[in-house]
């Protein structure tokens, strides 16, 4: 979809005081224990309350609540992401075709540390983003036991979207970023990388978090790596985004345009996917920036597109109020 055709769709939701974009933790559970996961980080979901001791649905509740919310909020975007979703993969061979099918654009974020259903292979608006944490041995060591070797496995006769975080680990070798981008880019299931970049909570201090000049020279490596290889998709206005990050959740198109429900689907995770206080001067949330690079898309008259967003934002929030029909 286009700039333009992106805005104008979302634009009615806003108007009318929806969040277009939808982000579900559809469980608590999760295999892994990655080293700097935000899921299971005590801030995420605020003062005592943490992801692994909410109440969590499965089986026929958790597909009947799905579709219950999609049908009430009525997005143009789902993002089902956990813990990691793959977890109840039962209930999401039932939820995702019936989302599409009602012309959602589905995404489903997950370590693969299971084969991926058949029947993804070729559904029409479903995107399956695989997190990757860079170069095999550093991978297999923080995400065992999803693996080089069982995500290979489990891919095979998909497309997905490699996803891969950049921590300040990965840029202690000039080559890293590149090795990475080319071992990816050699596999024909994969058909696009998006990069981002570790974004730390306020006052944060944990090994992956990049300097400001680690920060640097990664949206320099990244921006030559884009003209190399094509399926890295890092346009100039998401590299643009990334030196220039939104000042405060307010300016962020993204955690405006998207509500962030957890694992129990009603309790609200603010400001945004993040939750707790996400430092958005040193964000590299892909999603983030690519929503910001569209914000800066001038459409026809010359509008830029993010000034649409906020006036929109606004006459939404007023029209949901008096209108209360949106809040659970
Ligand atoms: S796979 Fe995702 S949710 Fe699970 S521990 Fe790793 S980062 Fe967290
Ligand atoms: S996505 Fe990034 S910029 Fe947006 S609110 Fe969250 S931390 Fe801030």
């Amino acid at each position: 979809m286009n700039p333009t055709s992106a805005v104008l769709r979302s634009w009615g939701q806003i108007l009318r005081g929806r969040q277009p974009a939808l982000s579900l933790e559809i469980t608590k559970e999760c295999p892994l224990r990655c080293p700097g996961c935000y899921a299971y980080d005590a801030a995420h979901l605020g003062p005592g309350q943490v992801l692994r001791d909410l109440s969590d649905l499965r089986g026929d509740r958790l597909v009947e609540r799905v579709l219950a919310l999609a049908q009430r909020l009525r997005p143009l975007h789902i993002s089902l992401v956990g813990g990691d979703p793959l977890v109840r993969y039962r209930e999401l061979e039932q939820i995702v075709p019936q989302l599409t099918a009602r012309g959602i654009h589905v995404q489903v974020v997950t370590s693969a540390f299971r084969p991926l259903p058949a029947g993804w292979a070729a559904m029409p608006r479903l995107t399956v983003v695989v997190s990757i944490d860079g170069l095999q041995p550093d991978h297999d060591q923080r995400r065992r036991p999803a693996t080089y070797e069982r995500i290979l496995r489990h891919i095979a006769g998909q497309r997905i979207v490699v996803h891969c975080t950049i921590t300040a680990l990965m840029t202690r070798r000039a080559d890293y970023l590149e090795d990475f981008v080319r071992f990816w880019s050699a596999h024909p299931q994969v058909e696009k990388i998006w990069m981002s970049i570790f974004t730390p909570q306020i006052g944060a201090e944990l090994p992956e978090i990049p300097s400001s000049a680690e920060r640097q020279w990664i949206i320099s490596e990244l921006d030559r790596l884009r003209r190399i290889y094509p399926r890295l998709a890092m346009p100039a206005g998401v590299i643009a985004a990334l030196h220039h990050p939104p000042a405060s959740p307010r300016d962020c198109i993204f955690a405006q345009v998207t509500r962030s429900l957890t694992a129990d689907l009603s309790t609200r995770i603010t400001p945004c996917q993040f939750g707790g206080q996400p430092d958005c001067g040193r964000c590299g949330c892909y999603a983030s920036m690519a929503l910001s690079a569209i914000g800066e898309y001038r459409l026809p008259g010359g509008i830029p597109a993010g000034r649409i967003y906020q006036i929109s934002a606004r006459i939404g929030a007023q029209w949901s109020q008096s209108s209360g029909s949106l809040e659970a």
